[in-house]
């Protein structure tokens, strides 16, 4: 098979109807915004979740030594219940 009878049948094939006047040309299309869709919600998503690491720090409990990431309102140790955190690095 020469390449221009290759390339011919994938014209064929790309102006080929599907269902109700669709053609694969609008399935590739669905298929590039649904890409798209994905790439934007998870660009969205990475940058949702970049802001949310401002919301919390690395703090230590004076009183077990317990060290964790908490939230920026938590001001009691889990392990102990006690209210002395101190600000680690
Ligand atoms: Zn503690």
């Amino acid at each position: 098979m020469k390449n221009n009878e290759i390339i011919q049948k994938l014209t064929r094939l790309y102006y080929m109807e599907l269902y109700d006047g669709y053609t694969v040309k609008h399935l590739l299309l669905a298929l590039v915004a649904l890409f798209v869709l994905i790439w934007l919600f998870r660009f969205v998503w990475t940058f949702l979740k970049s802001k949310e690491v401002d919301y919390r720090h690395h703090v230590q409990c004076k009183n077990c030594g317990w060290s964790g990431t908490v939230e920026f309102e938590m001001k009691r140790c889990p392990r102990c219940g006690h209210q002395s955190f101190q600000k680690g690095k």
